[in-house]
């Protein structure tokens, strides 16, 4: 393990997508720069795995939502990355009677009447400064509601009562949807090639009381002329990572902002071409703890599930396993016992008990839309924050991340001319 510098012009704390944004945007800046990152790999909640000789799978971010607008779209082309842009199996190719085509059509008219309430309710809480959480505009009543609120689970980590309208609607979703065929994890790491690195080196307290930061971590001490902070929210809410003097507004932003959860499993699918590549199972369930089902991604022989929200948080602390059996139970309960022995468990994400995230991707709390700006804010022309929670408009996504990273490095340069130091 190399050692770690003890000065740099700036210190990059986390190699996920924000600061792996940062350090290529400082590359060619002349400055000296170092990416702290407590985990032995780059990526932070975007990690590709190999779960089987044949099967890739994203424990996290699997998708270039925004596709058209996604900064890591032309990153991947010049990374040699092929790209997929098969439609996602959502809306579209849907799978087995579980979920009959009429009541797909009746449950996706009232998801879409759902969104055109949050729309409308959104700009009327612009106009009035008063938020308010997106459960409010689900119709009373209304047999889809429970569904609605595990889409929320998917979309948000969280169900409609915990989500800010306003945040809600501030997402910018273009509605194209594209993959990488050897991982989004894969290619977030790729992207830190030329970064440099210290990996094992967790951050624990940020002394900027004095001109230059002084760095505590666990491999020892460093100071910084600036220091681009991203970590995931639930770190800076917990304080796992210390400020002195402490920043009570960021943790505060942070608070507002909590990691939702989603959690992935793979399993492994004997007689793989009975099923539909790409298809996608659910079932009409009326209940907002359920899965939802990808098959045979890129036609590898597995299937892909996908939980969010209180349901995600009971599997996960229930240990080990528990998700990969809720999924292998569910799917069995649509397809047929048969598919019992057909299926094997291969691999499964536990991101709320992950150490160095906590959770998945992050929602604003009701009367908390705001706090984006808060959190991504400098403190001092010192201190710099980016992650997907200080986006704007493509929070919670990994390209949304990186470009936060590239906002706080311009933020630093901007602040190095000369004349401002
Ligand atoms: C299950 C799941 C599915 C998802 N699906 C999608 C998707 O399809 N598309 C999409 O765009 N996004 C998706 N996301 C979200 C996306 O992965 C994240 O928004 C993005 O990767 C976050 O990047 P980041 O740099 O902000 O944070 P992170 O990736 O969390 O990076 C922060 C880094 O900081 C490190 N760190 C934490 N504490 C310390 C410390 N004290 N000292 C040093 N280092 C520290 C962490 O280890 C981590 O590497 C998904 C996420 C999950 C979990």
């Amino acid at each position: 393990m190399s050692t770690l510098p003890s000065t740099v012009d700036v210190a990059i704390i986390g190699a996920g997508a924000a600061g792996l944004g940062a350090a290529n945007a400082l590359k060619d800046s002349g400055l000296s720069v170092i990416v702290l990152e407590a985990r032995d790999r780059v990526g932070g909640r975007a990690h590709t795995i190999k779960a089987a000789p044949d099967v890739v799978f994203d424990l996290g971010c699997g998708w270039l939502h925004s596709a058209n607008e996604n900064s890591f779209a032309p990153i991947a082309k010049q990374l040699g990355f092929e790209i997929n842009k098969d439609l996602p199996p959502w809306r579209e190719r849907a799978y087995g009677k579980a979920f009959p085509q009429e009541d797909r059509n009746d449950f996706i008219r009232a998801l879409d009447e759902f969104y055109d309430r949050a729309e409308v309710a959104a700009e009327k809480a612009h106009r009035n400064g008063r938020d308010e959480p997106a459960n409010r505009y689900l119709e009373p009543g209304n047999r889809w509601n429970p569904m609605i609120d595990a889409i929320s689970t998917y979309v948000n980590g969280a169900e409609l009562d915990r989500v800010s309208i306003l945040d809600m609607e501030a997402y910018e979703d273009t509605n194209l949807n594209w993959r990488v065929r050897r991982g989004y994890g894969a290619l977030v790491a790729a992207y830190a090639a030329a970064c440099p690195l210290a990996l094992n080196c967790a951050v624990t307290l940020i002394d900027h009381s004095a001109k230059r930061v002084r760095i505590e971590t666990t491999r020892g001490t460093l100071t910084a002329g600036k220091v681009i902070v991203t970590v995931p929210t639930n770190l800076i809410a917990d304080e796992a990572i210390r400020f002195h003097p402490a920043l009570s507004a960021k943790v505060d932003a942070a608070r507002g902002l909590p990691l939702g959860l989603a959690d992935k499993v793979t399993l492994a699918l004997e007689e793989a071409e009975a099923l539909p590549k790409e298809g996608n199972l659910r079932a009409a369930t009326m209940r907002t703890e359920m899965g939802t089902y990808h098959l045979r991604p890129f036609g590898q022989p597995c299937i892909e599930g996908f939980f969010g929200g209180r349901f995600a948080r009971s599997l996960e602390n229930a240990g080990d396993g528990a998700i990969t059996a809720a999924a292998i139970d569910e799917i069995v309960s649509y397809l047929g016992n048969d598919f019992r022995r057909k299926l094997k468990p291969l691999a499964e994400s536990r991101w709320a008990h992950d150490t160095w995230a906590r959770g998945s991707y992050s929602h604003a709390l009701p009367g908390h839309a705001g706090d984006r700006a808060v959190l991504a804010a400098p403190v001092d022309g010192r201190l710099f924050f980016a992650g997907e929670a200080t986006s704007p408009n493509f929070f919670s996504t990994a390209h949304g991340a990186r470009d936060s990273g590239e906002r706080a490095a311009r933020e630093v340069l901007a602040d190095m001319k000369p004349g401002r130091d």
